[in-house]
This record gives structure tokens, sequence and C-alpha cells, in this order.
């Protein structure tokens, strides 16, 4: 529920709303907007005695959140969020932000070799797993922490930003620490006590669509990060199990004007994963863009062929110059802008 105040609304009024919902038993956020003030009562249980809140001496309607994810939706916060990120980046605003770099960080040179080389070609945010969730545990699982070191290393050669996933907890600790974005992975994505740790979190969170993952789903998983008090959420669409084998997942590109018609919340596309095929990814992160994508995750590694996970899918530092190339054309001729990397000296 949001009790919208007038434009007129004193600081007395607004103090008084807020105190009306604690006395009720719920939690009151207050959101100062460039037209009027909302207060957001979080925790409706179907019992709030809304025309208590209603007469109140300020208000000007009390709006009933239909959906039911609630901080996330549209109808709460009806002005597009915008991730501020340290140098000026910014994610949900009209500049579409490219990440990029290896499925893994496997070795400092590796690391550093794929951030220049994603820099190069015009990439903002390096992206890299320190921690892998892979489906065998035979697999390559991850250099841990050393991995987290090695990429803070590449942020301080390039000045690009890090995203990297934690899957525990205790991950989410490192990575608020080391890296710039916590990536919650697809796998993770239900995994509520791990959501609501990324809610308590300081920094911007990316949270991945579950493979079988419903919009509402997804948006749901949100809902814990931001009910614990973190509103920097960024989505992404990762694709979804198909039936067909033709591709590793069905990128669902739909997922973008969904989003962006449900939630305020940005949300960018994952073309690496989203099709597991290398010579598919440039034409998917074309349509991604086209589709209004706030920004791509993409891979990229200097050797896929010696890669130590989802090598079939990354591409080659030459052919990623060439997608952001594309990308930054479609861009344009939707009226936004590829983000650019900041000159380093
Ligand atoms: C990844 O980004 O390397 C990854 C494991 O992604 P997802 O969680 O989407 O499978
Ligand atoms: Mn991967």
């Amino acid at each position: 529920m949001l009790i919208v105040m007038q434009h007129s609304a004193t600081a007395d009024e607004i103090k008084r709303v807020v105190e009306t919902i604690e006395e009720l038993g719920y939690q009151a956020r207050p959101m100062p907007g460039k037209q009027r003030t909302a207060v957001g009562l979080v925790g409706n249980d179907g019992k709030v005695d809304s025309s208590r809140l209603a007469a109140l001496p300020g208000v000007l309607e009390v709006i009933h959140v239909t959906q039911p994810y609630k901080q996330v939706s549209r109808e709460w916060k009806p002005e597009s969020t915008v991730i501020k990120l340290p140098g000026g980046l910014t994610i949900g605003g009209d500049d579409v932000v490219v990440m990029a770099g290896p499925c893994s960080v496997e070795g400092e040179s590796q690391i550093v070799a794929a951030a220049r080389a994603v820099r190069d070609a015009g990439a903002v945010i390096l992206r890299g797993g320190a921690f892998k969730p892979r489906t065998s545990p035979y697999s390559f699982q991850g250099l841990g922490k050393k991995g987290l070191e090695m990429l803070a290393k590449a942020r301080e050669e390039t000045g690009l930003l890090i995203v990297t996933e934690a899957l525990d907890a205790p991950g989410v600790d490192l990575v608020e620490r080391w890296g710039d974005i916590i990536q919650i992975g697809a796998r993770n994505m239900q995994n509520y006590a791990l959501l609501k740790r990324a809610g308590r979190a300081r920094k911007p969170v990316l949270l991945k669509r579950g493979i079988a993952a419903t919009i509402t789903e997804l948006l749901l998983a949100a809902e814990y990060i931001l009910a614990e008090g973190n509103q920097q959420v960024i989505l992404c669409e990762r694709g979804v199990r198909g039936f067909d084998p033709a591709t590793r997942f069905l990128f669902d590109l739909t997922a973008v004007p969904l989003v962006h018609k449900l939630s305020h919340l940005p949300i960018i596309a994952d073309p690496s994963h989203g099709t597991g095929l290398r010579d598919k990814v440039t034409p998917m992160a074309r349509a991604a863009v086209a589709a209004g994508a706030d920004g791509l995750i993409v891979e990229v590694h200097p050797t896929p062929d010696r890669a130590l996970s989802d090598g079939a899918q990354s591409l080659t530092p030459e052919q990623f110059a060439e997608l952001m190339k594309q990308c930054r054309i479609i861009a344009e001729a939707i009226g936004r802008r590829v983000a650019e990397p900041a000159e380093v000296s």
C-alpha cells in the first residue's frame, strides 16, 4: 500500500503518516519524489485500516498495489530506478552498460588480459566468476578469494568495475568487500536466505533469472532484496529452459519490455548463457539492445578454446570488439548510447 502525500504536505504531516503506519504495526518507507512524497506501507497482511491513513492531514490518496511484488513494482515507484556506480556510471538511464569478461577467473594473467581486451573494445564493467556454480561437482569450481584478489588487480590495471558472483552468505561478505556489483546467479534466484543477505549489502545486486522462473517469480525474488533495504537491484534475462537442444537455453527477450512495464528496476541481458553458442551471441546482443535492455553481460576469453568454463559461448576479443561496434549503432537508433569507459591515465 502506498500513501501519496499532497504536493503541499509538510514534514510534520509526513511524519504523522509514518508514525501511524508504525502504530498499526507495519513498516513505513517514506519516498521523496520530484512532485510529491509517497510513504510505502511494508508488510501489508490485508488487515490495514486504510481509512485511518486516508483521513490524515496532507494525504492525497491511498493506493493499493495490485501486484504480488510491491516495492519492485511500477505502481509503487513510477519513475525508473537508476543505479549509480563509482566513477559516474549509471544503469537504468539512457546509457546501455556493457559488462564483459570470462566466465571464470582462471589466473591473474588471464583476467588482466581479458580486462584489457574488453576495456579496449569499450566495456565498462569486468565480469568473471571466482565462485562458480557448476552443474557437476567435478568441474572447475573457481579460485575463490584468490580469484577476487585477481579481479581487484584487474580493476586497478584497467579502471573497470567488477561484477562477480556470490554463492552463499560468506561469499556475499567477500564480494561486497572486493567487488562493485554482487551477482546472484540463475541457480540461486530462489535461495531466499541468500537474497536476504544480498538485501542487507551496501553494493548493487545483479539478479539473474532462474532457468525455469516466471517473470513474477523473478520480480518476487527481487522483492526479497528490496524488502531488506537494498533498492539497488539490476535484473538479468539469461535464458530459460526450452524444449529444443538447438540452443543451450531459450533466450527470452520479451522479459525486457515486460519487466520495464511491470517494474522500475533496470534489466540487462546475457546473450552468452542465453544461447550457449559463440556465433549466436552477437546477433542476440543486438536484439537485446534493440529490445531496450539497459545493458549486456557477455562472456569474452582471451583464448576461448582453453577456457575452464563456458568456452563454447565465449567470444574472442576481436569478436567482442565487433559486437560493441554493432551495438553502438543499434543503441543510437533507439535514442540511447553505449556507455564508454572513462579515460585512465
Ligand atoms: C555466469 O554468469 O557465469 C553464470 C553462471 O550465469 P547463470 O547464473 O546465468 O547461469
Ligand atoms: Mn558462464
